[in-house]
């Protein structure tokens, strides 16, 4: 899913940093960044190799499902039943199987609810509200709506293939099914389960599914999600994987195919996971000639146009219809419903045998015009040629945009469920009610906010089809494996839609954005579990963002990183990788060592901030005094002025007595302290003799050539390590960029002086002009030092007295004159 406002939370210290690094050795000052992580990571076994990718013996379960769907529209309710045939491929016998149950975390007394502090109540975005006790209108509401309607799953019979009842127990948001038999290697068994719940109202819940309700109207949107009991997963190497279900850490899934019926209302539009399989039964001759021309289309075609959205959304049908999707090997099936939708479609083609043709699609209310019908489809094609590019290409037959809510976004097999409307205009007026337009106003209205954040957050949930939804990786434990890696491609493709996308609101590049999150004291290591992060958004989405684009353009270059992170993709479609999947894959691809990258990137709370702190030029010295003496009588001269008492009396014309007295000079008033000895000659000799040959010819080349030698300290003041990016500005005004890699710390992880030998003067040094490794302050990045240059805003002193007669007439008069000029009274707002 896709949170907002990631990096615009005011910073607040929490209670001290998260035990930082667990796995760092100390001795004295010296810490080791470029240790091997082998201990830190799992072991290698038949399943997983050490090279990263799937073992010998890699297995993983199956779970295949047809349900039966029924939508009550007027009691907001669905009853369903489902049989579900599950595949045991693992070496072990299972005496039970556990189910997720996740409508279960809106039931009253749920782990979620009886967990929730005051700071959860209040909304994610409120760290800074710490301090003092706040309650939000949202949150009142929500805990008077579970007051109202029962939600969690209400389950009527869990039966095997022959009818019986099978013994099962609730735990929360999982389900414990037993086995008549132990369910041994290799066998299947096939069961089915009937349910109903209430539909979540999920702008009271923030519950990723639910219906929505449009209140001017009196119409409906509905958008089904973690609706069935679905298999949870059994990995090789964590067994069940049943961790509640508590909001953050997603869903951990196994593959399958599906067959699905869902019946609604007739006048209702069903987009669902898969491709429909009875279009005859529910679609007009029209809806299906325009469909057809679609799969043609290099432009979305309107299957349900607006105009007749808005006739549709009048009408309340008594009948009900039946759509039959089919799916597979999906790893989750999702599904919306409405009467208000406007649908439109458009084919994306590929480079596939397999899978040449994909149908874009997008459905979407009157509501989320006039950029709805503009921007969703064309972003869900271009997501598919960005990601198959870096990953494989797209494998199913549809990929779908659904508008479901005003921002945010949520992904499920083939569909997305994604936010951003524009907002209703109120047309400023002039006193006589007249609009006044500018000529270049446009005639219709969004806001750039609106605009950037329907195009990334398609992009962003439409992405989520590679990670996790194929390359399946395990959310409810690293929020980072699927997040991370697809906000990351996500980046890409924005950047891709054109050059100046504002991925970060103020900001384009990513490293730039980090940086707050990063020196703050809310940092968490990335690998720590979903629940536990305190800023979601910049841990989990961002901070991998950054790391894998410093990791592609620095550390590794496009080549090495698009081959490995290819591999990864190819290695784990359609299989689940674990962290050490990842990390071991992309070193084993691309033979770059990258043990200390993911350590300090992702065990580690540092951050990136290395100051230049000196810059020191030299030249070789020739030794012989003759030279020497002369050039340190040069550089004393330079560097050690004259004192103002000499000066000035030299100004009065003082006479020194030596002056009236000059009989008294001797040789030490002809010989200056840098005058060369006769034995300073003789020593100068004696040296150049016992240098052996080769140090000689050394020194007269030296000498020769007569290059520029610097000593440049650098201070990790952060502690990641990180490659030097330098520009070098030389005397005569020309450049050069140098890129000293991050091993350059591998001794000496604090601080460190770098030698450089060059036939050019340098007049200046500048340490990650281009922003490329993430630097938190870049004030200590020059040498010279640079006059820090901004512009600064004059303000007047207000007067903040309380004017208690004034403000009492103030809530009595209008806020504007009337026509005469006259002030109208208006009554206080009264209640609604
Ligand atoms: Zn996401």
């Amino acid at each position: 899913m896709r949170y907002l406002l990631l990096l615009l939370t005011v910073l607040i210290t929490l209670s001290g940093s998260v035990g930082a690094d667990a796995i760092r050795q100390t001795k004295g000052d010296f810490r080791d960044a470029f240790r091997q992580l082998d201990v830190d990571l799992p072991t290698a076994n038949v399943y997983r190799t050490a090279s990263g990718a799937p073992g010998a013996q890699y297995w993983q379960q199956r779970a295949d499902y047809k349900i039966k769907v029924h939508l009550d529209e007027t009691r907001r309710r669905i009853s369903a039943s489902e049989t579900i045939t599950y595949t045991n491929h693992s070496p072990d016998s299972l005496r039970y199987i556990w189910l997720q149950m996740d409508q279960n975390r809106f039931a009253d007394n749920s782990l979620d609810r009886m967990t929730e502090t005051a700071m959860d109540a209040v909304g994610r975005k409120t760290w800074k509200e710490q301090d003092k006790d706040v309650l939000s209108y949202a949150s009142i509401a929500r805990n008077q709506l579970a007051k109202d309607i029962d939600y969690g799953f209400e389950i009527e019979r869990v039966a095997d293939s022959e009818g019986k009842n099978l013994p099962h127990t609730i735990a929360g948001t999982m389900m414990r099914i037993d086995m008549p038999q132990p369910l041994a290697a290799g066998q299947a068994i096939t069961f089915s389960i009937d349910w109903s719940f209430n539909i979540l109202l999920e702008e009271r819940t923030d519950s990723r599914g639910g219906y929505e309700h449009f209140a001017d109207n009196d119409t409906y949107i509905y958008y089904l999600a973690q609706w069935f009991p679905r298999l949870a997963a059994y990995p090789d190497y964590a067994g069940w994987q049943h961790k509640a279900f508590i909001g953050r850490g997603e869903f951990t899934l196994e593959f399958g195919d599906y067959e699905v019926e869902i019946t609604v209302p007739e006048d209702h539009i069903v987009s669902a996971t898969g491709k429909l399989q009875n279009p005859d039964k529910v679609l007009t001759s029209e809806q299906r000639r325009r469909l057809n021309a679609a799969r043609d289309a290099d432009k979305p075609v309107m299957i349900v146009t607006p105009v007749e959205a808005l006739e549709n959304e009048k009408q309340k049908s008594k009948g009900s219809k039946t759509w039959v999707f089919k799916a597979n090997n999906v790893r989750d099936f999702a599904w919306a419903s409405s009467r208000k939708f406007i649908w439109d479609a458009m084919v994306h083609k590929q480079d596939d045998v397999k899978n040449p043709e994909v149908l874009a699609m997008s459905f979407y209310p009157p509501e989320a015009e006039p950029i709805w019908s503009k921007y969703s489809t064309h972003s869900i094609v271009h997501t598919m040629a960005v990601y198959s590019r870096f990953s494989f290409p797209y494998p199913y037959p549809t990929s779908q945009s659904i508008n479901t809510w005003e921002s945010g976004g949520m992904e499920y097999p083939m569909m997305t469920f994604n936010g951003y409307r524009p907002e209703p205009l109120e047309p400023e007026e002039d006193e006589d009610g007249v609009v006044k337009l500018l000529d270049n106003a446009p005639d219709e209205t969004y806001s750039r906010r609106v605009k950037y954040g329907l195009i990334g957050v398609i992009i962003h949930e439409v992405g989520h089809n590679y990670f996790p939804m194929i390359v399946n990786s395990d959310e409810r434990q690293w929020t980072w494996m699927d997040e991370g890696l697809n906000s990351f491609l996500e980046y890409l493709a924005e950047l891709e839609w054109e050059e100046e996308f504002p991925a970060y609101r103020q900001h384009v590049n990513v490293l730039d954005a980090i940086t707050e999150y990063m020196v703050s004291e809310d940092q968490v290591p990335i690998m720590t579990n979903s629940e536990s992060l305190l800023q979601f958004g910049p841990n989990a989405y961002t901070k991998p963002t950054a790391a894998l684009i410093i990791l592609r353009e620095t550390i590794m270059g496009r080549e090495l990183f698009d081959f490995a992170f290819k591999e990864y993709a190819q290695r784990w479609k359609f299989k689940r990788p674990t962290p050490a999947d990842f990390f071991r894959t992309m070193e084993d691809a691309s033979g770059v060592d990258l043990d200390w990258f993911w350590r300090g990137w992702f065990f580690s709370t540092d951050h990136v901030d290395v100051a230049l702190t000196g810059l020191r030029e030299y030249k070789v010295s020739t030794a012989n005094p003759d030279v020497e003496y002369a050039l340190k009588r040069k550089e004393y001269a330079a560097e050690v002025p004259e004192t103002l008492s000499q000066i000035r009396n030299r100004e009065e014309s003082r006479e020194s007595y030596l002056d009236k007295h000059p009989e008294l000079a001797d040789f030490y008033n002809d010989n200056d302290r840098f005058t060369p000895s006769n034995k300073d000659q003789n020593a100068y000799t004696q040296m150049l003799d016992e240098l052996e040959d080769w140090e000689y010819e050394t020194l007269k080349r030296a000498v020769a050539e007569d290059d520029f030698i610097y000593f440049m300290d650098f201070e990790n003041i952060g502690g990641l390590p990180t490659p030097l990016p330098l520009l070098i500005t030389n005397a005569d005004g020309s450049e050069e960029m140098m890129t000293l890699p991050a091993e350059i710390w591998r001794r000496s992880p604090d601080r460190l002086t770098r030698l450089l030998i060059r036939d050019k003067a340098i007049s200046a040094v500048a340490l990650d002009p281009r922003h490329e490794t993430a630097d938190a302050d870049y004030s200590n990045n020059h040498y010279p030092g640079r006059i820090e240059k901004s512009r600064i805003e004059l303000y007047k002193d207000e007067d903040d007295t309380r004017d208690l007669m004034a403000d009492m007439l103030q809530t009595l008069r209008a806020r504007k004159a009337g026509k005469d000029g006259s002030i109208r009274t208006v009554p206080l707002k009264s209640t609604r």
